[in-house]
């Protein structure tokens, strides 16, 4: 009975989320995208909003129809309301470099601060920011409220006119029926602006070449602008090596040496803002295996590694439908919490809910939890994870750890493709950094191994969903 109540309960929050049409969009709203820039602060226990500035990114490149969010993934999400009668106008689930933060032993000593940005269509009238974050049964609470009033002195209208210069990769349509995805690359030189067009070609292609990205490539509008910085690569805090770049990309983020990130959010957002777009990629001109990827903040990979083209896949999962990381014997820095709640990334479970997710894609018979080879997939696997701690921590040369990554490949490809329940939709347990208690929908998906370059058909679906809400 109480966990009938609890689905009620959530069935109710969905389903107050109206959505508003077209010609709704005129009333509330102009052809003008508002950026509030805000710094985020705190310790792992508390956090506070404080607004830099409100300016405009020009062009709304989001959909006129699509405006409260559907999908209901993020940790964070925020609401954009009419005051006049509590109506949410828009809203964006989304997840943040401090959300992450908060997980890690350093938030714990000291306070943090980092600086963020979200972005609606320019409300015509004055309007009300609610800032929401899910409490430990995973429902969103409010968190932070604020007031924006377009016509204040505090609120800039003038579009920004950018130094930089911009280049259209693919484009298939008005921005406001496509995602519009803009690339930046950091740590290329003037002089590397061919290799940043090239990488931007390949990778995308790449891309374009798994489902549901291949059946979907007209949904997509591509452009890049162009970032030089005065030296090649950016900063390798683990190694020694130290550049500063226009969009201060830097490995070792959290202390781990693959993850990839800036935490100069101003100056990306400035970049990025010379072109209409949804979903931001920042490509990193580096051959160190590393990257990231944070829903709707943007994904980043290092270009010239053997597993880039996985990389870029794998990132993009993350920041554009909020996939969950299918794996768990790679070492990260968070602190993962006991599973008590259901988690509400599409691709994971913990079969702590009444329904399982994905339960209409799950064949008659299948039994769930769904038997693999676990045990002899995960020593094989942990056994590769010291190997590559043990190489790394003797700086060794990015090509014998592309060297273990591929025998890795070749063994366990091996290994899944004589399962028995190989391609099938079930439940299988590890995932999301849990070897025990937590569930993903396939024995193999791109957000598990670097084996194949295929999303799980449960992956697809939410993907799908995301384009969704930018396309029709
Ligand atoms: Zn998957």
């Amino acid at each position: 009975m109480k966990k009938l109540m609890h689905l009620i309960f959530i069935f109710i929050v969905v389903n107050s989320a109206i959505s508003i049409n077209a010609a709704e969009f005129n009333h509330y709203f102009k052809d003008k995208t508002m950026r509030v820039d805000y710094f985020h602060s705190g310790t792992a226990t508390e956090e506070h909003f404080a607004i830099d500035r409100i300016v405009s990114d020009g062009a709304w490149a989001g959909s006129l129809s699509h405006l409260v969010d559907e999908v209901n993934f993020g940790l964070y999400q925020f609401d954009v309301i009419n005051p006049d009668d509590g109506t949410i106008i828009y809203s964006r689930g989304f997840a943040s470099v401090f959300g992450e933060w908060q997980s890690i032993p350093e938030a714990g000593e000291q306070w943090g601060t980092f600086h963020e940005s979200i972005r609606f269509p320019w409300p015509l009238k004055p309007v009300k920011i609610q800032m929401k974050k899910r409490n430990e049964k995973n429902n969103f609470t409010v968190i932070w409220e604020t007031n924006i009033d377009p016509a204040s002195r505090k609120v800039t209208p003038a579009d920004l006119i950018s130094q930089y210069k911009t280049k259209n990769f693919l484009v298939n349509g008005s921005p406001k029926e496509k995602v519009d995805i803009v690339i930046l690359g950091d740590g290329y030189t003037a002089n590397e602006m061919d290799k940043f067009h090239k990488d931007i070609e390949r990778l995308t292609a790449s891309l374009f070449a798994v489902e549901p990205f291949k059946s979907r490539k007209n949904d997509f509008n591509i452009r890049a602008v162009e970032t030089p910085s005065t030296a090649s690569g950016v900063n390798k805090p683990h190694p020694g090596i130290f550049n500063r770049t226009p969009l201060t990309v830097h490995y070792s983020s959290f202390d781990s040496e693959r993850y990839a990130l800036s935490y100069d959010n101003r100056a990306i957002r400035e970049a990025a803002s010379a072109v209409p777009y949804d979903f931001m990629y920042l490509l990193i001109n580096e051959r160190t295996y590393g990257g990231g990827g944070i829903y709707q903040l943007y994904a980043s990979v290092a270009v010239d590694n053997q597993f880039s083209d996985y990389i870029f896949i794998h990132e993009f999962g993350h920041h554009l439908a909020a996939l969950a990381d299918e794996y768990y014997t790679s070492s990260v820095s968070y602190q993962m919490p006991e599973i008590k709640v259901e988690p509400w990334g599409a691709n994971i479970t913990a079969l702590l809910d009444g329904k399982l997710k994905w339960h209409d894609m799950v064949k008659d018979g299948t039994p769930i939890p769904t038997p693999w080879n676990k045990e002899v997939f995960d020593k094989h696997a942990i056994e590769i994870q010291k190997e590559r701690d043990r190489l790394r921590a003797a700086k060794s040369p990015e090509s014998v750890l592309e060297d273990l990554f591929n025998k890795q490949k070749k063994e366990e490809t091996r290994m899944i493709s004589e399962m028995k329940n190989s391609g099938v939709v079930g439940v299988f347990e590890g995932a999301s950094y849990y070897q025990y208690g937590m569930y993903r929908s396939s024995i193999d998906c791109i957000m598990y191994t670097r084996n194949s370059n295929d999303f799980c058909p449960v992956c697809q679906r939410a993907i799908s969903i995301v384009i969704d809400q930018y396309t029709k």
